[in-house]
């Protein structure tokens, strides 16, 4: 079995990391342009028991799938890096945007954050002050990044 800790390490990050941009470019260009129809129902709420937006993740979830049998039929571990981490980021996606931020699932939402988490909620929020299709903000999910992204406006601290 072909096996390299380094690439394979490499590989990881760039699949974590290479994820939040595939996601905001996806976030950007696909769900708020022609693919709309299905993330709209993200942030209007349309009575639907289950998101149809979360195809969006099922999709990402398939790549990472693909991954891991090419994998298995090859025996390449940096397609199990690959697949990783994608998986990684679609879990960590899960409870940052899903959970924390939109409260769903486990809740948490309103637990004690650090600094950094709840800047991430009050910029996603902004995102979520546009409810239409066009002329929207800050398009990440796990990762603040100035310059690209608008700053949250926090309350003040008393
Ligand atoms: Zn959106
Ligand atoms: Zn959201």
């Amino acid at each position: 079995m072909y096996f390299n800790i380094i690439l394979d390490t490499i590989v990881f990050f760039i699949a974590f990391f290479g994820m939040e941009g595939a996601a905001r470019l996806m976030h950007k260009y696909v769900m708020h342009g022609f693919l709309w129809s299905i993330h709209k129902d993200h942030h209007i709420d349309m009575g639907h028991k289950f998101q149809r937006n979360n195809l969006f993740g099922l999709f990402f979830a398939s790549i990472s799938v693909a991954f891991f049998v090419t994998w298995a039929k090859t025996g390449n571990t940096v397609f199990a890096s690959a697949g990783l981490g994608m998986a990684m980021y679609g879990l960590a996606n899960l409870v940052v945007h899903d959970m924390i931020m939109h409260n769903s699932y486990l809740h948490l939402r309103d637990r004690k954050h650090s600094k950094y988490v709840t800047n991430l909620i009050a910029v996603h929020n902004m995102h979520h002050q546009n409810d239409g299709k066009n002329k929207g903000v800050n398009w990440g999910f796990l990762f603040y990044i100035p310059r690209i992204d608008v700053p949250p406006t926090l309350p003040k601290k008393r």
